[in-house]
């Protein structure tokens, strides 16, 4: 088991505060890119361990997966070190090898894990990358309140430019507080590169385009299609009263209002 599970009890690695970073000798932007990370191994923390999700068969550890998931926040982005778990069972189609893996965020491998622990997965994840569940349920109370993705994008942007500020805001100020110092070493600072910097030494700032979480919210829906149809089917039929047209046959006029209350209360 992880340390950070057995010892620390958390999923979470320790992060150093900016303002203890920036108490060394010498410091430059860099050292305040500092991400948290989240350690996603589940399996060891299963009694038994995890079934494949296709045949069943306990799965195994096979190694941490090649590069961490980012994962964009309100204001800030975190990175998950995720597992890959090995199948000793099923057979790879295309090779007809038994190589069949499954990294430990698959929304498959999280379906089968106790809900208490599942429940500790931090993230809502697209193909390649995702959005912490925190920011996730609060675009959809952008959504329920009549406000888009283009909007939610654009204040996501401003929030994490914020952040970057504030931080940009306080390595200047640690590097005026040894300006005497500094003058005497003839020591020099890096400036700041621009939040979207892409060079080696760039921050990299991202911000999910108004598409891509439309997409995420699509995917969350249809997933939820289900229970999104039967809480509808539950629904009492007060709100027939938007249509007061009584000019067809009642109860074609009944079914029908019936159908718009349910795709409205569905859209
Ligand atoms: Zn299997």
């Amino acid at each position: 088991m992880p340390k950070l599970y057995s010892v620390h009890k958390t999923f979470w690695f320790p992060q150093q505060s900016p303002y203890f970073l920036l108490q060394k000798a010498s410091v430059s932007p860099q050292d305040l890119y500092n991400p948290r990370f989240f350690l996603w191994d589940p399996e060891c923390l299963v009694m038994g361990g995890i079934g494949c999700p296709k045949c069943s068969t306990k799965l195994h550890r096979h190694g941490h997966a090649s590069r961490p998931r980012c994962v964009v926040g309100l204001n800030e982005t975190f990175w998950i070190i995720g597992y890959r778990y090995y199948c000793s069972q099923c057979v790879n189609p295309v090779s007809g090898k038994k190589t069949v893996t499954f990294r430990s965020w698959d929304p498959t491998i999280i379906e089968r894990l106790p809900v208490h622990l599942a429940l500790e997965f931090p993230a809502q994840l697209s193909h390649r990358s995702g959005i912490t569940l925190s920011a996730f349920h609060f675009m959809r109370s952008y959504f329920q309140n009549g406000m888009g993705a283009k909007q939610f994008s654009d204040g996501l942007r401003v929030q994490h430019l914020r952040k970057y500020d504030e931080h940009h805001l306080q390595y200047l100020h640690a590097v005026q507080s040894r300006q005497s110092i500094s003058k005497w070493k003839g020591q020099t600072y890096a400036a700041f590169l621009p939040f979207e910097d892409q060079s080696p030494l760039g921050l990299h700032g991202f911000v999910p385009s108004s598409q891509w979480l439309r997409d995420i919210y699509h995917g969350f829906i249809e997933k939820h299609e289900k229970d999104f149809h039967q809480h509808t089917s539950m629904l009492s039929g007060e709100i027939c009263a938007l249509d007061h047209s009584h000019k067809v046959n009642p109860s074609i006029n009944f079914l029908f209002n019936l159908y718009v209350s349910r795709s409205l209360k569905k859209s």
